[in-house]
């Protein structure tokens, strides 16, 4: 089996799981606890924390770790805007996740916030001097994705943040997947809050992580034992903690060769791929993108069929989001970027992992001809 879904999911490294073993079985301590075995895992956490905090270049004091990515969103877009005395406005983008879709949309109808969209052009990019437009003194927060899950467009979240500082509205950026691709500097970026998902990168499922900085209130959506500095009650998950970690050190080791390689190795697979089926077009933008995802609609065939002919194959890929494959509703980023219903049907994503080398991924283009001939009734 080709796997070209890791922007649905990751395997767990083994290096990863080897890291965290010992905090589930010997060090299985609660970090709360006050003795030998808690003070073990407190100790395994820190290390943790301080690992996620210089990825980020950030203070350790300014990682939350969570749930993963959906919770992550929720406590950035919830926590801050509820928190803040600014006023009840957000600015977003139609093409987030629905972990900031729904928390923003739960903003409007339970805390009166009002919420203004930036539009996005046809390659996924938001409208910069729109989104300039949009901010009011009484907006609370401004959320952009740093790579959309969909279509791979990377969005210039530097010169966006730059925008919202001036006006001092804080600015959330959801790097679920450009985490491992791309430098995630919150001083670079000019974020003040960043979420990431460890089962993204080769950690499991169950561990993420929100920066916030220092200076930004947080309202906590979790109450109870006061854990992450009250941002985030609950006992920590210490050995997803050192999971994370983990992943993170492997993530970064080579993260700039990585990307350059899986950058050649796609714009193959991208020609490739519209030299098998001419009518095909590569959705996103052409060069500001994922190294790792390539998405395309097939006009006039069907999205769900060529998967299953993908599958038969030997090849896994996805419509588009994990969360959205089975629904009957076409893509709302595809849509949000012109698409007709009937093309944003049509879609397909392959997403990869720095595993997956470019002669791997050579070999999957004869497929996709040949499965969308397949959905058609035309084999060769
Ligand atoms: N944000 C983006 C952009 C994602 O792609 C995902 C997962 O697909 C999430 C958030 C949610 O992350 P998690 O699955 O860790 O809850």
């Amino acid at each position: 089996m080709i796997y070209l879904d890791a922007a649905a999911t990751s395997a767990v490294r083994r290096e990863v799981l080897e890291a965290m073993w010992p905090y589930l079985t010997g060090d299985f301590g609660n970090p709360s606890s006050h003795h030998g075995v808690g003070e073990s895992a407190a100790r395994a956490l820190a290390d943790a924390r301080a690992t996620v905090a210089s990825w980020l270049g950030c203070r350790a004091s300014e990682v939350v770790f969570t749930s993963g990515g959906t919770e992550a969103d929720n406590l950035a877009v919830k926590g801050i805007a509820i928190a803040s005395p600014r006023g009840r406005h957000i600015v977003t983008t139609p093409i987030e996740h629905e972990a900031v879709l729904a928390s923003v949309d739960y903003l409007a109808r339970q805390h009166g916030f009002t919420v203004d969209v930036a539009p996005v052009g046809r390659d996924g990019l938001v409208d910069v001097d729109a989104f300039a437009a949009l901010l009011r003194p009484d907006t609370t927060l401004a959320s952009v994705m740093l790579a959309n899950n969909e279509v791979g467009t990377v969005q210039p979240i530097a010169e966006l943040a730059a925008m919202t500082r001036e006006l001092r509205i804080p600015f959330h950026t959801d790097a679920v997947q450009a985490a491992g691709w791309l430098p995630l500097d919150v001083g670079s970026l000019g974020v003040d809050a960043l979420s990431v998902s460890g089962h993204k990168l080769g950690a499991p499922k169950g561990i993420g992580a929100l920066y916030v900085r220092g200076r930004i209130p947080v309202e906590p959506v979790l109450h109870g034992g006061g854990q992450e500095r009250g941002r985030r009650s609950g006992t920590e998950n210490v050995a997803g903690a050192v999971g994370l970690a983990a992943a993170v050190r492997l993530a970064t080791e080579h993260q700039a060769a990585n990307a350059l390689a899986a950058t050649t190795a796609r714009d193959a697979f991208v020609a490739a791929v519209l030299a098998e089926v001419p009518d095909a077009r590569l959705t996103g933008h052409p060069s500001s993108r994922l190294p790792g995802t390539a998405s395309f609609v097939f006009p006039g065939s069907n999205g769900e069929t060529i998967l299953l002919e993908l599958e038969r194959r030997g090849v896994v890929s996805s419509s588009g989001s994990a969360c959205a494959a089975g629904s009957e509703d076409a893509s709302h980023v595809l849509l949000a970027l012109g698409y007709d219903e009937d093309v944003a049907r049509t879609a397909v994503r392959f997403s990869w992992g720095p595993e997956v080398d470019a002669a791997t991924l050579a070999s999957v283009a004869p497929a996709v001809g040949d499965a969308v001939r397949e959905v058609a009734g035309l084999r060769r």
